[in-house]
């Protein structure tokens, strides 16, 4: 995580015009005068990712730090959105298209492949940052490719499939960069590609955060335990005392009871206000990345309705974009298509309701099933 961390920093600067000297655990910057008052840093800086106690000029750089938090600043203005055309690598279509029965497979409906064709992709590069808070704390980097023409996204550095970093890949794109510039490209609004992601980064901190939080639940079941324990006792001490003084029943032993259940409640909703999981997600950085390549047309068909869908190859990572899943965008496999609109849905989104047994699909009824009205509990 902490490589991660300290890689995207350096990229940030080295995007920004700094010359970098990486020793590990601090690197010397030689940044811009701009930056350098951006970021109220000397444009030559020392700066480490630990606490050390090399000298008063060390500038400390964790994500707890200042200058942190300062980095996102640079984004501001044109610098949080950068764009870039690569050079694609030449493709053997035979061979791809020899895959797809392989790579793209649906549990309830079929799919023919109509047509091939070159074609301008458009995928954004996202780094976002996100900071849960408890009576702990736990934050990380998660970096997507989302493509914006079909929503597939790509969590990199997260499975074995891509086993580059957000910024590893980044800076094996700069090389590919291309001087052409293309403008005809045919892509899905930005709003939508970044709520996709947004769903996505949630479901990726969830499925990260199950140990943190299920230890976390341990942690305030086992204070809330120890809570009612001791008003418990102290209640019936009250009792017995009131018993042995012959008062058990009278107005100021129901106070004295009263006020004990009273605080008993309210220290468990302190104990449950204190424990409250607090998730922050932050985008760091977005980069749009322009990609010609070769994209399938395919006909997915679902009982008697057909949909068409694109298939596209992914010349940054080197292989098929996986189908998205267009309910979490976190697919889970087996994919699932619809019945009304024919969305692509994963495992998780194709819900059988615990009531009427039936299936049904989350896109299309975030709120529960249909058919017999049951409501969808803790859904996402
Ligand atoms: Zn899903
Ligand atoms: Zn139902
Ligand atoms: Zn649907």
């Amino acid at each position: 995580m902490m490589r991660a961390f300290w890689d995207i920093v350096k990229d940030i600067l080295v995007h920004n015009e700094a010359i970098i000297e990486d020793y590990g655990e601090c690197m010397e910057a030689l940044v811009t005068r701009e930056v350098a008052q951006t970021l109220e840093i000397p444009e030559f800086s020392h700066l480490c990712r630990s606490q050390t106690s090399d000298s008063d000029d060390t500038v400390q750089l964790s994500y707890d730090s200042e200058l942190f938090g300062r980095l996102a600043r640079l984004f501001k203005g044109s610098g949080q959105f950068s764009q870039m055309t690569i050079n694609p690598r030449p493709l053997r279509y035979e061979k791809i298209i020899a895959t797809l029965p392989e790579k793209i497979t649906f549990s309830n409906a079929v799919f023919k492949l109509n047509d091939t064709e070159e074609k301008t992709v458009s995928y954004m590069l996202l780094f976002f940052r996100y900071t849960a808070i408890s009576d702990e704390k736990k934050d990380g980097i998660i970096s997507l490719l989302v493509n914006e023409t079909n929503l597939s996204i790509a969590v990199l550095d997260r499975n074995s499939e891509d086993k580059y970093s957000g910024s590893d890949i980044l800076r094996e794109l700069v090389t590919r960069q291309s001087i052409e510039q293309l403008n005809t490209i045919d892509k899905m609004d930005t709003s939508l590609a970044i709520q996709a992601a947004h769903k996505a980064v949630k479901a990726v901190i969830m499925a990260e955060l199950k140990g943190f939080i299920s230890s976390l639940n341990r942690r305030l079941n086992r204070n809330i335990e120890r809570v009612v324990d001791y008003y418990e006792t102290m209640l019936s001490e009250t009792e017995q005392r009131a018993i042995k003084k012959g008062i058990a029943g009278d107005d100021k032993t129901a106070d004295k009871i009263k006020a004990i259940k009273t605080e008993l409640k309210w220290k468990t909703q302190d104990l449950i206000t204190n424990f409250a999981l607090n998730i922050r997600t932050e985008l760091l950085s977005a980069t749009r990345i322009l990609s010609p390549t070769s994209v399938f047309k395919i006909t997915i068909q679902r009982r008697k309705s057909v949909r068409e869908f694109l298939i596209t190859y992914n010349q940054i990572l080197r292989r098929i974009d996986s189908l998205p899943c267009e309910h979490c965008f976190f697919p889970e496999k087996p994919y699932f298509v619809c019945d009304d609109k024919l969305h692509i849905i994963c495992r998780n989104c194709y819900i059988e309701c615990k009531k009427c047994e039936r299936h049904y699909c989350s896109a299309c009824y975030p709120d529960g099933c249909p058919k017999c009205g049951s409501e969808l509990k803790g859904s996402g």
